[in-house]
């Protein structure tokens, strides 16, 4: 496995990859990997003959207030586990190889960035549209493995991919989850015990909303004030949405109309998750 910091070198790694008759693959990270990041390596790997991990804690996609500076960081057992997984590159750049002097030119995914964490995170996907965009210019995969954890960011990369005519395959993961629901995140570091214990509402609320639908509710305004008094019930839970969406644009539904997606979003103490779940399906 190589690691590079540089973009040159990615290139040149490709391109001899290119020559040997491979696919190219990209998963694109913030590091402090765990099962489900290399989830989508075994997807990608499956997908592609050379997979290519990116490293990157990116900046434009933090807010002032967030958790730029203390995002967990633990480069050397990421690249372990990178090289166990059967990674064939990292790429670890740092912030000026991203975003050099002088950089000026963004992304907006106009409709999808507004919405859902677009409404508490104003400036989150702008930076996620760009970032992704740029990895895509220096990588040039044929496919790009993205979670299903993050629902509204692998709506969005779809949309820009299409919209922009880039030639890259997306594949979406399904969500890797503890043994008891929860979502596994880089993030979840920040919890203690009972906020553990506590983060269990998200992906409990989700059940409750998939339980309801298939029992037969067709009043989604009632499921989505279950779904937040569930959140709700617990003393260091602060939910910001709770909601029922269509799964394809994530407009907010009334009634039932599959493919649906439930989501969520909610502080646990001072640590913000997400987590979401396809309901109603067969
Ligand atoms: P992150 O490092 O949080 O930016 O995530 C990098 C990629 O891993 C994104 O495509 C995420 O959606 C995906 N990912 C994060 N958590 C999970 C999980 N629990 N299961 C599957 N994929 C995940």
């Amino acid at each position: 496995m190589r690691v590079v910091e540089a973009i040159a070198d990615v290139r040149e790694a490709v391109a001899a990859a290119r020559r040997r008759g491979e696919r190219i693959g990209c998963v694109p990270t913030m590091g402090t990997v765990h099962a489900g990041h290399l989830s989508l390596v075994t997807e990608c790997q499956r997908q592609s003959g050379f997979v290519v991990v990116s490293i990157f804690v990116n900046p434009t996609q933090f807010a002032p207030h967030e958790d730029l500076g203390t995002y967990p960081r633990s480069l050397e057992e990421d690249l372990a586990k990178c090289r166990a997984a059967g990674v064939d590159l990292v790429f670890t750049p740092n912030v000026p190889t991203i975003y050099p002097d002088g950089f000026e030119t963004f992304i907006t995914v106009e409709r999808i960035s507004q919405m859902l964490e677009g409404e508490h995170r104003p400036t989150h996907f702008r930076g996620v549209a760009t970032v992704v965009a740029k990895l895509f210019n220096i990588v040039q995969p044929d496919v790009a493995c993205f979670g299903q954890k993050d629902y509204q960011q692998q709506a969005l990369i779809r949309r820009m991919v299409r919209d922009l005519d880039i030639p890259v395959e997306i594949m979406v993961c399904p969500t890797v989850r503890e043994e008891d629901g929860l979502a596994l995140s880089s993030r979840n570091t920040y919890l203690n015990t009972e906020e553990r214990q506590a983060a269990l509402s998200l992906c409990e609320s989700l059940q409750l909303a998939d339980q309801h639908v298939r029992d037969g509710e067709t009043d989604l305004a009632k499921i989505r004030a279950v779904m937040r008094g569930h959140l709700e019930s617990h003393a260091d839970v602060e939910p910001e949405y709770a909601t029922i969406a269509d799964a394809d644009t994530l407009k907010e539904l009334n009634e039932p109309r599959p493919p649906m997606v439930a989501l969520v979003a909610a502080k646990v103490g001072k640590t913000r998750l997400i987590d979401n779940l396809v309901i109603g399906e067969e």
